[in-house]
């Protein structure tokens, strides 16, 4: 398949790398319908934050799974899916309490600028849509969802972090996912 990789500062280049497959039982393969440019993405565009090989971009992404691995029990093969830019397997301690971006299993994600996607942990880092929208509404959908979940994943992220800092949790809010961390 042709993906998209990033090996230096405005240095992007769409180039042939081997197909995804299930590696862990937890896995899901998507096909990816579109996936969105972060603007941490810019960062080593830019050169601001150097790479040290050439790396896979892409971790905003939804699509259609099209397969799953054997221990993955609630993401179906046929499904549209919203995904998450870490993973998370909705199990562990800080997943029970709401910090999904704290996984102990969290690996963050990269080459959803592909047309197929390896996703870990797919029950706790896919969420499934009641249906499969339309062609003329996943640009809107890409969009709007994957902030969603960058919004709900940052801002539980730095919430921990106040808390785990001053001991009390106070409310975070954000223009961006950016500013959440910034
Ligand atoms: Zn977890």
């Amino acid at each position: 398949m042709k993906a998209t990789m990033l090996y230096g500062p405005r240095d992007v280049r769409f180039e042939e790398r081997p197909d995804p497959t299930i590696v862990e039982p937890t896995d899901a393969i998507l096909r990816v319908s579109a996936a969105c440019v972060c603007g941490s993405d810019l960062w080593p565009y830019r050169g601001i934050a150097p790479i040290a090989q050439p790396t896979p971009m892409g971790h905003e992404y939804v699509g259609i799974v099209e397969e799953v691995g054997s221990a993955v029990k609630h993401i179906k093969p046929g499904q549209f899916v919203v995904g998450s830019f870490a993973t998370s397997d909705n199990t562990c301690p800080h997943c029970q309490f709401g910090y999904h971006s704290s996984c102990v299993q969290r690996e963050f994600m990269s080459a959803a600028q592909a047309p197929l996607l390896r996703v870990p942990l797919a029950d706790g880092t896919l969420v499934a849509t009641p249906d499969v929208p339309s062609d003329d509404l996943i640009p809107s959908i890409t969009t709007r969802l994957s902030l969603l979940r960058d919004f709900c994943m940052i801002d539980s992220m730095a919430t921990l972090h106040t808390r785990n800092r001053h001991g009390t949790q106070i409310e975070t809010t954000s223009a961006s996912p950016q500013s959440a961390t910034g």
